[in-house]
């Protein structure tokens, strides 16, 4: 729980909130899942808690190292389902890419997690547990919700757990170190930049709404158009900058043509795209674009003056890299491709 939902609770029991906010930093700074260890507490307090509290834990149920330093832990939860969250080094920030549902709802042509289908939302606690299960050769600088799930398909209890991450009594992560990525759940994102409480990153991957429809079939009920109309009021209304996401896909969204179709979507909105190169699985036949298409692409949106990174994949050796991340063992053909 969040610290003012927690100090309801303790109130409600007849405590001081004071005591809430020990307890957070018991659990979330000092990692201690024992009340009897939690010493500045009174003997009869943290007996009430026993009584009255859980403090559950996930467990890492197998860990897969890349060549490349990145780490792909498999995790299960109380019920024995399982996900992933994957730890991705760099020289100035050790950031861990977390789940926040099991399966997703999304079905993205081209996504592993998608093909898996869905199966629960995650609690907020296990948001946050797995921040505190893996063991990472360094600590965690940087969170992103952009493992397995949509995180605004599970809106609040995302939310809750953004408040604990943050929190100068919990793990200290700063709201500028985290990024939620979500396909473009519009009726989410305005309360969520409101609440300002991490960064956001939006997936387009597709520049008309015919061919979004296909790559990301959520795009039928949150079309490109009403998305982008959105970013535009939001940019100008609260002076953000929004961050695009936009995976190539060998043919179906690479050309030159849809690079500067895309230019002429973004163009007056301030933003950054952050391009990536399809990480191929075994569940779709959709291929990874050659190097060159991908900085050709690249090559047109710099040139439009458009602030564009194109970030290189980590982890793919492992089936840890965007797009690959699943639970479910290739047992089938792959599907073909939607396009
Ligand atoms: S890309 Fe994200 S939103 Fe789409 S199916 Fe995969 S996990 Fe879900």
């Amino acid at each position: 729980m969040p610290i003012p939902e927690l100090e309801g609770v303790i109130q409600g029991l007849g405590h001081s909130g004071y005591r809430a906010k020990q307890l957070f930093r018991w659990v979330h700074q000092k990692k201690i899942n024992n009340f009897q260890d939690m010493s500045d507490l009174s003997k009869a307090f943290r007996t009430e808690c026993d009584t009255r509290f859980e403090l559950p834990q996930l467990a890492v149920h197998e860990q897969h190292e890349s060549s490349d330093g990145t780490i792909k832990y498999v995790i299960r939860l109380s019920d024995d389902k399982k996900v992933e969250a994957v730890y991705i080094p760099a020289e100035d920030r050790q950031t861990l890419c977390i789940s926040t549902q099991v399966g997703c709802k999304m079905a993205c042509a081209f996504c592993a997690t998608g093909y898996q289908k869905f199966s629960r939302d995650l609690k907020s606690w296990e948001i946050v547990d797995q921040l505190f299960v893996v063991n990472t050769p360094k600590p965690i600088t940087n969170i992103v919700l952009m493992g397995m799930g949509e995180p605004f398909d599970n809106y609040d209890e995302v939310m809750r757990a953004l408040q604990i991450f943050s929190h100068p009594f919990g793990p200290q992560i700063g709201k500028r170190h985290i990024t939620v990525s979500t396909v473009g759940i519009s009726d989410k994102i305005e309360a969520f930049i409101k609440a300002d409480i991490a960064k956001l990153a939006i997936s387009l991957h597709g520049t008309t709404d015919e061919q979004r429809s296909k790559i990301m079939p959520i795009n039928k009920k949150y079309p490109l158009t009403e998305l982008m109309d959105l970013c535009r009021s939001l940019t100008m209304k609260r002076g953000l900058r929004v961050t695009f996401e936009y995976v190539l896909l060998k043919d179906l969204n690479d050309s030159d043509e849809d690079a500067r179709r895309l230019v002429k979507l973004v163009r007056d909105i301030p933003c950054k795209l952050n391009l990536l190169a399809y990480n191929e699985n075994p569940f779709i036949d959709i291929k990874r674009p050659a190097e060159e298409r991908v900085l050709a692409f690249q090559k047109i949106l710099l040139e439009a003056h458009l602030t564009t990174t194109y970030r290189r994949s980590r982890g793919r050796d492992i089936g840890a890299a965007c797009g690959q991340l699943t639970t479910k063992k290739a047992d089938k053909p792959a599907l073909p491709s939607p396009l």
